[in-house]
């Protein structure tokens, strides 16, 4: 089973054929001498057609071939981007050095979108492009990782602006043909396709492929004529339709996902799941090992060892639920078959006395390992799913966090890449992660790196009037109208950018809360200051499009006019202009919605400072000196962090950020310096080079080594684990803590003794604290006994954790425990102690949420 290639006969001159070899693999979207590449066949044709080079090569007729290939510099940089070529798929990577054992097995990564390249219009927003850039470095790395997502006939909507600053969605109907993906095809030379059951019938899907470097990502279709109507629409648009479309594409996402990794016979040893969108895919597996005769506890065990889940959505409502009848019926064949466990695939994603399935219960649920997207949400999402797992200790929530990062190689502008490659040593792009390697930029001299920076602005603000002419130009403006958009934006100016999805949450309109003093900023004579805003909001989100119109009034006020601007239709290539171009990135959300944000990350490594609240990733980032955080009081409402966020923006601009970047004219030493601080603290951490990696280290390998061990021997340990728990969760009752004495007189006490070498204050005396225990039929070397208290640190309070030794066995399966802790401690006033299960099979202490305290 295999991609035929090429599968259409391009007919290039023999010198520069191996052309659609690269138009078909996305690599060129991180190669910058590929983009030059495709660029000199037609550069204003290139940017017409969005860089697509598949629509390149079909649309270029073959006598600018013929030239081409005569044309010596463009032969000699075709050879020198296929030599990279060859290099990258050849060379040994970081997996295969670190991993040498586990080549053989793929990762599946899952998810509802995927941003690659502005030429493949498969993301709404950021996480798409975290699914691409992830992807691409998991190419970078060498990890054997396929992706799986849905292949969207109308992608997600162009957007447009009437002349009110209305959002106008446009939808566009893709040709497969002339986008950079190819159709999957079998020996034969037929479309592979595979079937997925959806309420009382099957639809058809065929397989489509991305070549992402050396892996690849499958894309399912259901736009075919096997299928109804409405089934051929499925597939038509990301976060399109109602909750039928919704539950049915998840369902064809996550049960097509395995479906097609079994058609394409890769032998996959994790799924990798972001979002509840792909959760389904736990079902299927589940099915998959009743059908080989493995019991379904015991497949629900061997699924969670395998499955990675990462949640992107800090505020409950975000996740996606349905009512427990639509369950029912999308899935009634699963159900009809395996009647017997109703209840129980009905319980992975349903909490007592809820009517709904929630597709993240499933995903926690069906998930050994699971994290947030940065340490701030990380916390969040261990607080909010704390009465999930059983309302124990939220920091104890088995919910890490993997910080967010974005791919190097697509976001840093070429400019600076050319400029780091004079000054960093030989191996930067090689060790992305390594923080040394990045001391160099301090020895760039200033006005280098100014001179780049201005160039890019330059060229940003050339990107930012085409866009706008065209806007006036589509809106039947008259033509001075038109025209005028040539003066909009100075290139010397102050410029702030502004661009993320118009979610309210991010309140783009912030800082339009006082326009007389936003007015004194912008049109201060000496010391100017422009905004330019981009965005799409999602087309059911009404007060997101009001925001948008907001900005777009403000836009077109006769003192911010060419000094505020709206651009259309946000994409990954005007979010390359941005990021690359601005001086300042400004990002405010309401704290903690932003689960990371990454578009700062981008700016940052192209030493364009974040001005950010500190949220989702800028709080790990921040360090003081490298951007500026907008202040605001956490736990205050909201109405008063939003007049603290507001006041904290204009004070920061005028007394900081606007002189700062006015002092020492032409060249701003201090503004150079801190662009230097930006990328030198934070490119090295927040790339997905780094972010990978850790996935790879901390969840992919220990989830793949988890589940070898769980399958060996007839599931010898996955059905130890899974025996175990159902025993422990019908027994757990029993356990009871009977008594507790501490060195206060009682009879059980022992004495307090101090530490050598410690003042002998009375904190620092330690004393016996025991405790009597019933465990009933649980068997006490099955659990752990534990003194927990908490200790004031800088950071606040914290738990400590010392465990306690069984001591004696005082009659039978009572059993008394004793450890030493300090002998101010009192208690139910400070301490207590906790019975929790322990298995050495539990991915994480708290798998089984059960406690039992006192
Ligand atoms: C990076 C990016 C995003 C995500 O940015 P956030 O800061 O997470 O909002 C969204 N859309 C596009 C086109 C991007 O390039």
């Amino acid at each position: 089973m295999d991609t035929r290639f090429p599968f259409i006969d391009f007919k290039l001159p023999q010198a520069i054929d191996r052309l659609p070899e690269l138009a078909y693999n996305v690599w060129f979207s991180w190669n910058h001498e590929a983009l030059e590449l495709f660029a000199r066949v037609d550069r204003e044709r290139w940017d017409q057609i969005l860089h697509n080079p598949v629509r390149l090569l079909l649309e270029t007729d073959s006598s600018v071939w013929a030239s081409l290939s005569q044309d010596t510099e463009f032969t000699e940089l075709y050879t020198s981007v296929m030599k990279q070529w060859d290099e990258y798929q050849s060379q040994t990577t970081w997996f295969q050095k670190t991993y040498p054992q586990h080549t053989e097995a793929y990762i599946a990564y899952l998810s509802a979108e995927f941003g690659f390249h502005e030429s493949l219009p498969l993301y709404s927003g950021g996480l798409g492009i975290l699914a691409g850039d992830h992807c691409k470095s998991a190419s970078d790395l060498g990890i054997p990782l396929v992706g799986v997502g849905l292949l969207y006939k109308k992608g997600y909507f162009n957007q447009k602006f009437n002349r009110e600053g209305q959002q106008q969605t446009e939808t566009v109907r893709y040709d497969f043909s002339k986008l950079p993906i190819l159709p999957v095809q079998n020996e034969n030379g037929e479309r592979l396709t595979i079937q997925v059951p959806l309420a009382d019938r099957t639809v058809l899907l065929q397989l489509w492929k991305i070549q992402v470097g050396r892996n690849a990502v499958y894309l399912l279709d259901a736009d075919l004529e096997a299928n109804s109507e409405w089934d051929r629409e499925l597939t038509a648009q990301l976060y399109g339709g109602n909750q039928d479309t919704r539950i049915a594409q998840e369902i064809l996402l996550g049960i097509g996902g395995v479906k097609t990794i079994r058609a394409l016979g890769l032998p996959t040893a994790v799924y990798h799941i972001n979002e509840g969108h792909a959760a389904f895919q736990a079902l299927e597996r589940i099915r998959e090992q009743l059908e080989s005769g493995v019991p379904f506890h015991v497949a629900v065990e061997i699924i969670r060892a395998s499955s990675i889940f990462t949640t992107h959505t800090p505020v409950p409502a975000g996740h996606d639920a349905f009512g427990l009848p639509m369950v029912e019926h999308y899935l009634q064949s699963l159900f009809r078959r395996w009647n017997e466990h109703k209840q129980a695939w009905l319980q992975l994603g349903n909490t007592a006395g809820s009517a709904q399935f929630n597709m993240t219960h499933l995903a926690l649920n069906t998930a050994a390992l699971r994290n947030g997207v940065s340490q701030l949400h990380g916390q969040v999402s261990r607080d909010m799913f704390r009465s999930f797992h059983g309302n124990i200790d939220a920091r104890e929530v088995p919910i890490s966090h993997i910080t967010n990062g974005v791919h190097l190689r697509t976001w840093l502008a070429p400019e600076l890449q050319e400029l780091f490659d004079r000054f960093l040593p030989g191996t930067w792009l090689k060790h992305q992660a390594n923080l040394d390697q990045w001391q160099g930029i301090q020895i760039i001299p200033a006005e280098s790196l100014w001179g780049v920076h201005m160039e890019l602005k330059e060229k940003l603000i050339r990107f930012a009037r085409a866009n706008l002419r065209e806007h006036r130009r589509r809106n039947d403006m008259p033509a001075d109208k038109v025209e005028e958009v040539r003066s909009y934006l100075n290139p010397q100016a102050l410029t702030i950018g502004f661009a993320r999805r118009f979610a309210t949450y991010k309140r783009a309109n912030l800082i339009f809360s006082d326009l007389n003093r936003l007015h004194r900023l912008v049109n201060d004579e000496q010391r100017p200051v422009q905004f330019i805003f981009a965005g799409k909001a999602h087309p059911a989100d009404l007060p997101g499009q009001e925001m948008i119109k907001q900005v777009y009034q403000v836009s077109q006020m006769d003192r911010f006019r060419g000094k505020i601007v709206l651009l259309e239709n946000y994409d990954m290539n005007m979010a390359r202009h941005l990021v690359q171009g601005v001086d300042v990135w400004l990002n405010n959300p309401r704290r903690p919605y932003e689960a990371s944000g990454t578009s700062g990350q981008k700016a940052a490594m192209n030493g364009v400072i974040n001005f950010s609240v500190l949220d989702g990733w800028w709080e790990e980032g921040y360090d003081g000196s490298n951007g500026w955080s907008i202040h605001g009081t956490n736990d205050a409402d909201w109405q008063r962090q939003e007049q603290e966020n507001t006041e904290s923006i204009y004070r920061l601009l005028e007394q900081e950020i606007v002189p700062l970047y006015y002092n020492q004219g032409k060249l701003p030493q201090q503004w150079v310096a801190r662009m230097k601080r930006s990328i030198q603290t934070l490119a090295p951490v927040f790339n997905t080079e780094r972010m990978v990696m850790d996935y790879t280290n901390r969840t992919y390998i220990p989830a793949l080594t988890r589940t070898l061990k769980f399958l060996a021997n007839q599931h010898d340990a996955a059905t130890k684990v899974a025996d175990f728990k159902q025993f422990i969760r019908s027994n757990w009752h029993h356990v009871r803590i009977l008594e507790i004495k501490d060195g206060t007189g009682q009879p059980a006490a022992g004495t307090a003794v101090k530490i050598a070498s410690i003042p002998t204050d009375a904190a620092n005396m330690l004393k016996d604290v025991t405790a009597t225990i019933r465990f009933g039929p649980v068997w006490y070397k099955d659990t752990a006994v534990e003194i927990i208290y908490y200790e004031e640190r800088k950071d606040g309070w914290h738990p400590v954790v010392v465990p306690m030794e069984p001591y004696r066995e005082l009659e039978d399966r009572v059993v008394l425990y004793r450890a030493r802790i300090p002998s101010h401690l009192q208690h139910q006033a400070h301490y207590s102690i906790r019975v929790r299960p322990v298995s050495a099979n539990f991915a994480t202490p708290f798998e089984l949420p059960l406690l039992t305290s006192l």
